[in-house]
């Protein structure tokens, strides 16, 4: 008995093709132009339900339809769909998979707070006739607490590797701190040279960890942003300070 197939409403199919931002549902294919298809076939649901629906080229529609690609991979296709994009990742997205997101990107904001607290205890030292600029390392020290617990934790949330990696990164600045509070004087008379060699291992520890976490979410590192946007690219308002103006940059 054919049964009249009513045509897909027009929200519903704006949602699907959204759903694959335009593209076929096969993320090896990713082709246009683009039908949508039913995963358990119309003729036996007789419904529009958007679980059971998936956008698709004509080419692997019609591989579908003669099953060179079978049903459960199919909904395993759509089940794929519903990963949030890594780069986006809602604040209260319970998943394990963002848990290992958000504490990524605690940890690189940290380490990278922390960084800073460093540099500026380094050239406060560099800047002090008076003496060793005690007030400078308390802000050091809070950063290594904060750091050390964002460590912990992006450890807890991935695997081994992830640890290990996030150990690493850790461990550069712990040592780096450690240099600067001991007064090594490498610490403060580094060349232009050395600085660009630090800068590149540290780098390297940051991509080691990247590479890690992504594994660990099962991702290329291309899928996911190496860096979260930084502070300095973003708008921020301006907070005035003080009443005298003496500080205040001549614009
Ligand atoms: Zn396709």
């Amino acid at each position: 008995m054919a049964t009249h197939r009513t045509k897909v409403p027009r929200p519903l199919a704006r949602q699907l093709f959204v759903e694959v931002g335009h593209r076929c549902a096969i993320p090896t294919c990713r082709a246009t132009p683009l039908e949508i298809a039913h995963i358990v076939p119309w003729h036996r649901v007789q419904r529009h339900d958007f679980q059971n629906m998936i956008v698709l080229c004509p080419n692997c529609h019609t591989r579908f339809d003669r099953g060179d690609i079978d049903r459960q991979a199919m909904f395993h296709y759509k089940e794929l769909l519903r990963l949030p994009n890594p780069n986006r990742v809602a604040p209260d997205d319970p998943s394990p998979r963002a848990g290992l997101i958000r504490a990524y990107r605690m940890f690189q904001s940290e380490t990278i707070r922390w960084q800073e607290s460093i540099s500026l205890l380094v050239s406060a030292v560099c800047l002090s006739s008076f003496g060793f600029p005690t007030g400078n390392l308390g802000p050091v020290r809070i950063a290594a607490s904060v750091a050390r617990a964002a460590t912990d934790k992006l450890g807890e949330l991935g695997d081994e590797d992830v640890a290990e990696a996030a150990n690493n990164v850790f461990d550069w600045h712990r040592c780096w701190a450690s240099d600067v509070f001991d007064l090594l004087p490498s610490a403060f008379n580094a060349t232009e040279d050395d600085y660009e060699d630090r800068r590149e291992e540290r780098f390297m520890l940051f991509a080691d960890l990247h590479e890690e976490v992504c594994a660990a979410l099962d991702l290329d590192p291309t899928e996911l942003d190496f860096f979260e946007a930084r502070r300095d690219d973003q708008e921020l308002p301006k907070v005035s300070l003080g009443t005298r103006g003496f500080w205040e940059a001549d614009e």
